[in-house]
């Protein structure tokens, strides 16, 4: 690992000993580097065969599909297929629960764009970690009838027994319904809980106004910078006392970004760029405890 490289993962060492509170971002990068990538062909190959045969080559090309092109049975069987993978077949992540390590018994909290419950899965505090983009966990009512989410497993298990692997579809009478009204339900992503954790995050961060605030951001890249890219650069910008670390590998996926984690020169030394993939980072902070 080269020497500048060394020094900054020294400097944030030193930042999550030293600072007040910890303040962490973490997006489908850090996942990535856990292992848990919507990239990955050969799981895709191994776990989604009805969509490899059919010309697909990896779940993020997916996600979005469906609401023209696709019917509603091939849609749940989607993702009935890609949910199982992510919650039941992908294991909790030990790269998470070193990155808890290393934050354990300080004051931090956690926004994440991720939706794939590993942070809830490796033993994070729920209260201090808030899903900004909902997560993979619920259903709601097609039709509006009630506010209320419910958990998703057994229907997207009753899903799974009964595609058609004929022609990846679920069959209409076994579809998911809203026990309420009996319509067709959807899928939540955004928990009925939703607005308690944004309320945790937001309070967190009014918090930490005067204090010394370790920002560090794991993977995020430019799918959805709003939601974590963009607020990090504007809270380092607007808290004197903190130091934004960006983690990411270059953005070497994307045609147009190529190049390392950059960052806003108005933050001067207070941000710092990290080229370099979080399981290597995380690793080397752990190692750096001993
Ligand atoms: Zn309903």
């Amino acid at each position: 690992m080269p020497q500048l490289l060394i020094e900054k993962i020294e400097a944030l060492s030193r930042e999550i000993e030293e600072a007040d509170r910890i303040l962490i971002g973490a997006g489908a990068g850090l996942s990535a580097a856990a292992g848990l990538s919507y990239f990955d062909e050969d799981a895709f190959k191994k776990y989604y065969p009805d969509m490899y045969a059919r010309g697909f080559h990896f779940p993020y090309e997916l996600v979005g599909r469906g609401d023209d092109e696709w019917t509603i049975g091939r849609k749940w069987a989607y993702w009935a297929t890609h949910i199982n993978y992510v919650r039941n077949i992908f294991q909790p992540a030990p790269l998470y629960k070193k990155l808890l390590s290393l934050v354990e018994g300080k004051d931090w909290f956690v926004v994440t764009s991720n939706a794939d419950r590993q942070f809830m899965r490796n033993g994070f505090d729920m209260e201090r970690v808030f899903e900004y983009q909902g997560h993979y966990d619920t259903l709601s009512c097609s039709k509006r009838c009630t506010h209320h989410t419910w958990n998703n497993y057994e229907a997207l298990q009753h899903v799974l027994a009964h595609i058609d692997h004929e022609t990846f579809e679920c069959p209409a009478e076994h579809l998911p319904r809203c026990p309420y009204c009996g319509e067709l339900a959807e899928m939540g992503f955004r928990p009925e809980d939703w607005n308690v954790g944004r309320d945790r995050y937001v309070n967190f961060v009014n918090e930490s106004e005067d204090m010394r605030l370790c920002i560090i951001e794991l993977g995020v890249g430019f799918n959805t910078p709003a939601v974590i890219r963009w607020p990090f650069e504007r809270i380092c910008y607007a808290i004197p006392r903190s130091t934004l670390f960006r983690v990411n590998r270059g953005y070497l996926d994307y045609a147009n970004h190529k190049g390392y984690p950059k960052i806003p020169a108005e933050l001067g030394n207070r941000a710092v760029s990290i080229d370099c993939d979080a399981a290597e980072v995380i690793q080397t902070l752990v190692d750096m405890r001993k």
